[in-house]
Order: C-alpha cells, then structure tokens, then sequence
C-alpha cells in the first residue's frame, strides 16, 4: 500500500487526486507533457451545472453529477484556509433565458426536469428577470433561475491545485510525456517516456484526459477516450463596464461572468486534435451572446481557445480500479470535469486507499464500464 504513486496528467483531475493523496501521506510523482493544468481544464468555463450539462435519460449520471455539486462549495473550502473565495466561487445561480417560443418550451423541459429531481428552480416571468439582470436583451420572454447552479474560476482552481501540490511535497514532472505502459503478467511495471527514459511503478493513475489514447502499451485495457473539441472566448470590460450578475445560457451560448472577464462558450466539435480558433465559431459565439446581452458587442475580445473535453463512449466518467493490477482510472470527464472534481477525488483515492468507495459512484468504476 505504500508504494509511490505515478500519475499521467496534470490537469484538475490528476492534480486534485495527487493533493488529496499527498494529504492522505502518500508519495505522488505526476507527469504532465505541458504545464500542469493547461489543457481542458484550463479551457473549460467553470460551470458547475448539473441541470444544464446532463442528458435527462441518464439517471445514474444526473445523480453522480447533482452529488459531485452538492460537494463542492465543502472541497473548495478543503482546499484553502481562504477556500471558495480563492477560486471565485460564485453561487449566485444560473438563469436559462428565452428569447423565443421555441427556448420557452426549452425552459419548460429544464423546469420540469429540476423539479423531477427535486433541484431547486423557480420561474421568472420577463419583469422579474429584467429587474434581476437589467443587461438581457429586450427580447427575453422569460427564465429558468437553477440556485444550485454554481461556478467558480477554474484557471484559478488549476493554480491553487498546483500550489498545493508542491507545498505538500508532491514530485511535479512537467514537460515531461508518457509514451507508453509496461504491463506484464497482469500488472503495470512501468513508464516509457519521448525521449526514451523509463520510471518503474506498481502503482499508477491515468488522467491523462482527451489524450489518453496517444499513450500506447495498454490496450485492450485502456477506455475509448476521444477529444471534443470546444472552442470558447473571454470578453474584457473596462472600468465602469458591467457584466451580467449570474450565469447566464440560451439554447446557443453561455456566458460566465468572472471577477476579470466573461467567458463565452462554447462549441462542441468531432474535429480531432485541431486546434484552431475558427472565424466562424467566433462569429456565431459573438452573434448569440449579443442576443442574449447587447452591450457584450462594446467589450474586449480578450482572448479566443479551442479546448479538448474528454469524451468516453458512452460520455459518462470511467474511475477508479481496471483489470489490470496496479492500474487506475480517472477518465471521461467529457463535459463535467470541473463539476465532478468532489466525487472523482473521493472515488479514486478511496479506491487507491482502500477505503469505502461513494455508492452513488459504483455504476462508474471502470471495471464496470471498460469496453
Ligand atoms: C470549452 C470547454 C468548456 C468547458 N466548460 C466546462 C464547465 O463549465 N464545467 C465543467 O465541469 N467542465 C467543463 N469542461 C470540461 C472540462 O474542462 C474537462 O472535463 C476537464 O478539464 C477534464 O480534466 P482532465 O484533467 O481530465 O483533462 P485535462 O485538463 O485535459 O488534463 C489532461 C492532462 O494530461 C496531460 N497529458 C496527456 N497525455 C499525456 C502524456 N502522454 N504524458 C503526460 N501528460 C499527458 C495533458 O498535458 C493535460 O495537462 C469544458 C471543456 C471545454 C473544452
């Protein structure tokens, strides 16, 4: 139980499981190919929305996800002595707007799909909702308000994992690629890395996220992971400028406001690796996000990514113990990796623990759900 853990990947998932073994006295090396954090979790918007992200037939899922934000105002404060207040989380809630007939049935379907579950949600009708966000578009009909649905700052959360990482005395292996696993006899032996080192390990944890497939040596073990990619944008107000209060989503767009800027997003895309920034997805976030709030046309166009959300096969995460000794999995966050921080840590550092796993996470362990 006490050999040194590896782990491929440094993005939230990797480096929140590294520092919660790290405080659980475990010795942790993580190896990330970039810089810890810059991938999907630093191009991700910071939602922390069950209502808005889950298919509506998947119960499991709605479940994991709904108990994963119940967590995680508690996780964010585990973190920090400043806790939410160092990664802006915000609980203001989030308003699904209609601007016409069509997202008015739209915002009945969310409505009746909250209730189901007994999530908290309220109807505005359009005075109400102006009143509450004064920067909406004169077009909007009315809203779906979800209190439960938070965010916070996630590039923020990235360097607050990443701190921690390191001051609890986690072995931080930047720069530094896994280009393949060594299994034998049923068990993992070690890592190859580009460049032709090796690093032996019993004991082993890939999150390496969208790029999981590009790391040979593990199939047929190794969960279908696919990149889907979103392209996004960050609007900048000067002094004086206002940005809408809370989260806001249409059917085409949603806007975060953060402390410094308004996240724009985002595009789900079947393009592979591509990582270009394309004219027309800035065309059409720009277009729907000046429906939704006119004056986001007198902003800053600050920044533009293109990001790659790990998908599985079947768009749910796969965690925890594989079918091979010594391997583990914390894969397929798709388009809930921040969200499912709270239950993704406690999931696979119990496991790796050998402490009691959430019951709600069960259905996603990978021995279940590895192809
Ligand atoms: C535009 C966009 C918006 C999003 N918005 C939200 C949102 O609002 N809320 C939400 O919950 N989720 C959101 N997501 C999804 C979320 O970003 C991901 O689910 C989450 O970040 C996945 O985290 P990860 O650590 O698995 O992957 P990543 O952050 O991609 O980390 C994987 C890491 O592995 C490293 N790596 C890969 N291969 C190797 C290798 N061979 N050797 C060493 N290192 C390797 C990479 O360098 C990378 O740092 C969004 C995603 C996108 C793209």
């Amino acid at each position: 139980m006490s050999e040194r853990i590896h782990i491929v990947g440094g993005g939230l998932v990797g480096l929140s499981c590294g520092v919660e073994l790290l405080r659980a006295g475990r010795a942790v090396t993580l190896l990330d190919s970039g810089r810890a954090g810059r991938g999907a979790s630093w191009a991700a918007a910071g939602m922390l929305a069950p209502r808005f992200e889950a298919d509506f037939d998947d119960v499991e899922m709605i479940r994991l996800l709904v108990e994963s934000q119940r967590r995680w105002a508690d996780y964010a404060d585990s973190l920090h002595a400043d806790g939410r207040a160092a990664v802006d989380y915000d609980d203001t809630g989030t308003l699904f707007v209609a601007l016409d007939r069509d997202d008015e049935e739209a915002a009945r379907r969310w409505y009746d799909f909250a209730r189901h579950y007994d999530l908290p949600v309220e109807r505005l009708d359009r005075d109400a909702l102006l009143d509450r966000e004064p920067l909406l578009s004169a077009r909007a009909r009315m809203a779906v308000v979800c209190a439960g649905d938070h965010q916070l700052d996630n590039r923020k959360l990235v360097e607050l994992l990443r701190t921690a990482f390191l001051a609890l005395g986690g072995e931080l292996r930047e720069e530094t690629a896994v280009a393949s696993v060594e299994v034998a006899a049923g068990a993992v032996r070690s890592l190859a890395l580009v460049g032709g080192d090796s690093i032996a390990t019993t004991n082993l944890l890939l999150a390496s996220g969208a790029w999981t497939r590009t790391i040979d040596g593990l199939a047929p073990h190794r969960p279908v992971i696919r990149p889907v990619k979103g392209q996004a944008l960050a609007l900048r107000p000067r002094p004086g400028e206002e940005l809408p209060r809370a989260v806001l989503r249409s059917t085409e767009v949603y806007l975060a406001p953060k402390r410094d800027r308004l996240v724009v997003g985002g595009t789900m895309e079947e393009m592979g690796f591509d990582v270009r920034v394309t004219s027309e997805a800035v065309c059409e976030l720009l277009r729907a996000a000046y429906e939704l709030v006119p004056s986001t046309y007198e902003l800053e166009l600050a920044e533009t990514w293109a990001g790659f959300r790990p998908a599985s096969t079947s768009g749910r995460p796969i965690l925890g113990p594989s079918a091979v000794d010594g391997l583990s999995f914390a894969l397929g966050h798709h388009r809930h990796g921040v969200l499912l921080l709270p239950i993704t840590v406690a999931t696979v550092t119990a496991h790796l623990l050998g402490r009691p796993l959430p019951e709600v996470a069960r259905p996603f362990l990978a021995t279940h759900a590895t192809p």
